[in-house]
């Protein structure tokens, strides 16, 4: 989900975004020539009734372990029933981790590697 724990993007006309490829409909705030209008409660609401309403589709995800989709890009995130396509129903995540274990199964290297790989 997106935030700016990672980085922050400010078009040529001022607006801030949380990223580049979101539509500048999603303005957090802006930056002109004289100071920056942010309204960190405006962003909290907005965020907060963003992941209210997804979350009655994200508790039900079998995906939800290792989600990467950034709500901005979820089917009609402005309405009241949003439809996330990358969600998975049990048969979904059943058939989507079976592939990836065979992908590690027919190229062990890629799971030697994965072994390697230091958490920090
Ligand atoms: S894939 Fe979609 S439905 Fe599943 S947890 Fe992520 S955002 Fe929610």
């Amino acid at each position: 989900m997106p935030s700016f724990h990672k980085k922050i993007y400010i078009s040529c006309d001022g607006k801030i975004l949380p990223c580049e490829k979101v539509s500048h409909k999603y303005a957090l705030g802006e930056v002109t020539d004289k100071c920056v209008n942010i309204n960190p409660e405006l962003i909290a609401e907005k965020y907060n009734q963003i992941f209210e309403i997804l979350n009655h589709q994200c508790n039900r995800c079998h995906g939800k372990m290792f989600c990467g989709k950034c709500f901005f890009f979820i089917d009609q995130i402005d309405s009241n029933h949003p439809k996330c396509n990358a969600y998975m129903d049990l048969k979904d995540f059943y058939y989507t981790f079976g592939k990836l274990l065979g992908i590690l199964e027919h190229t062990p290297s890629i799971y030697n590697n994965i072994l390697k790989i230091k958490l920090s």
